[in-house]
């Protein structure tokens, strides 16, 4: 098989910024080097976006918003006509931004051409239609006379993506803010900028007006100019826990609407009359404890296995981990593909250290895998005789390593699950919907799976305590980029 490192084995170099519906030199002349987590090999370049770039892309989406005859006053059919013609456009190079995805962050091109490369069309064609079917509403008062309820769009929004799915959460954002009829600046995060220009390609291509969406690539310092910049009226963030408590203070300080999709530690909490035939579940354990190579928010990297199975438990996972074809992401047949970048690898592996020290049995990987000298690999790792006061239980690593921890009864599982910083997903293992249900209904987190995890973008998505603030997706994704105001007739 021939496995390609980039796409088509191209360089991609680019040398200016999506602003204002243009291509413009950038302000700075500072460049971003993506790297191949497969090869170590550099694979192409951007712009590094400086504060005076953020400027200036602050500056399209405020003059495109506060034009009375622009996006935010068109009716709501004519913002959704122009938003399915990007998912079209999106749909058009689906197969690119999959593959320049999966070339930059190591997400296998399979979890790619799944998520990557369907979500985006398939918010911007939900929010399209949602924000249309937005009627008036008049309600009747209580103490007489009418309430006219009316929704306007809330301005200019500062939309900052991670790398782990960059398309997906920026579509997260883009999708409903623009059907609300604000604008948007977008600062992708350094190690995955090259698929940001397919997307700024297919806005350009769509007709969307100028200044409606701008891409600027850059760092720490470019987001933090745009979360404090005095044109944005809204931020809207995914990332870790860190960076989002520092968002949230500015945000605070300046009374600035902010969204936070932040880290987890999440709970697959297996009930003792599971099934854990990997025949037949393997496919949803994938997705709800290892996809992306561990590099996903909500996975649920804490199993909770029932003393009475736990040996059980640990057998299946570790048979699991095993089975997982690792190689170059953009080979159809790998599983887990590399870490994002080798300061993340080096990091995971900090962790697996950790584990060991602290007493954990290594079940499954532990390592690097053979023959893989390359990339930034770490083998799925399975620990087992760890209880949930390992740093390994406590901290998101955010690489391929679970730990399974024993539990005696139901009711100790859902305290397990709970006795955690975080809480943004998880799921419940049981041959009886009710009892699961039972159990998720308990355990504090955002979202939860019975037997399996897809976060569905009809439903509000987001986390409770460490994991954020405020919700993505469903209504309340549209509601969270709309004004409410109370007209009392
Ligand atoms: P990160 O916080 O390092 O970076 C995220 C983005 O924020 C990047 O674009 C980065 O350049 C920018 N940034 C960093 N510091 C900033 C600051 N002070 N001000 C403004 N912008 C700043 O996170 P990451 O390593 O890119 O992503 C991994 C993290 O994201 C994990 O913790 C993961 O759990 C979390 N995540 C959460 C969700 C969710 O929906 N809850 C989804 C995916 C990832």
């Amino acid at each position: 098989m021939t496995i390609t490192s980039a796409p088509a084995d191209e360089y991609l170099a680019h040398r200016t910024l999506y602003i204002g519906a243009e291509w413009v030199a950038p302000r700075g002349t500072g460049t971003i080097e993506v790297v191949s987590p497969n090869t170590g090999l550099p694979i192409g370049d951007v712009p590094d976006g400086t504060p005076a770039d953020i400027d200036a892309a602050v500056a399209a989406a405020r003059a495109a918003f506060d034009d009375p005859s622009g996006w935010s006053g068109l009716p709501a059919s004519e913002r959704a006509a122009a938003l399915r013609r990007l998912a079209d456009e999106f749909d058009a190079r689906k197969d690119r931004i999959a593959a320049l995805v999966s070339a930059q962050n190591g997400m296998p091109i399979s979890v790619a051409g799944q998520l990557e490369a369907v979500y985006p069309p398939t918010l911007l064609r939900y929010y399209a239609e949602l924000a249309e079917a937005q009627g008036p509403d008049v309600r009747d008062g209580m103490f007489g006379g009418t309430v006219e309820v009316q929704r306007s769009p809330l301005g200019v929004v500062g939309a900052i993506a991670p790398w782990n799915f960059p398309q997906t959460l920026a579509s997260f954002k883009y999708a409903p803010a623009l059907a609300a009829g604000c604008t948007l600046v977008l600062k992708p995060s350094p190690e995955t900028v090259l698929d940001s220009y397919v997307l700024a390609e297919a806005a350009e291509a769509a007709g969307l007006p100028a200044g409606v969406i701008n891409i600027v690539p850059g760092g720490r310092e470019a987001g933090a100019h745009l979360v404090e910049h005095p044109g944005i009226d809204k931020v809207a963030f995914t990332g870790s826990t860190a960076a989002g408590r520092r968002i949230a203070e500015t945000c605070g300080r300046l009374l600035r609407p902010v969204t936070l999709e932040l880290g987890g530690k999440s709970a697959t909490i297996v009930l003792d009359d599971a099934e854990l035939d990997l025949a037949s579940i393997g496919n949803e354990l994938f997705v709800a404890t290892l996809a992306n190579n561990g590099q996903t928010c909500f996975l649920g990297t804490r199993v909770l296995a029932p003393r009475s199975r736990y040996d059980e438990v640990v057998d299946v996972l570790t048979a699991f981990a095993a089975s997982m074809t690792i190689g170059d992401s953009l080979d159809p047949a790998t599983q887990i593909g590399p870490m994002a970048t080798a300061h993340h690898r080096d990091r995971v592996e900090g962790y697996i250290a950790q584990g060991r020290a602290e007493g954990g049995r290594i079940t499954a990987g532990g390592g690097r895998p053979a023959g893989l000298d390359a990339g930034w690999y770490v083998q799925p790792t399975v620990f087992a005789d760890v209880d949930n006061t390992a740093t390994i239980s406590r901290e998101e690593i955010f690489g391929p390593v679970l730990s399974v921890i024993g539990y005696d009864t139901d009711a100790d599982a859902v305290a397990i699950a709970n006795d955690s910083e975080y809480g943004l997903g998880g799921t419940v293992w049981s041959a009886d919907p009710e009892r699961a249900r039972s159990v998720a209904s308990r355990v504090q987190t955002g979202t939860i799976g019975l037997s399996r995890y897809i976060p569905d973008p009809i439903a509000p998505f987001g986390g409770v305590k460490q994991s954020g603030m405020g919700r993505e997706l469903g209504p309340e994704g549209l509601a969270a980029y709309q004004n409410l105001k109370s007209i009392y007739r």
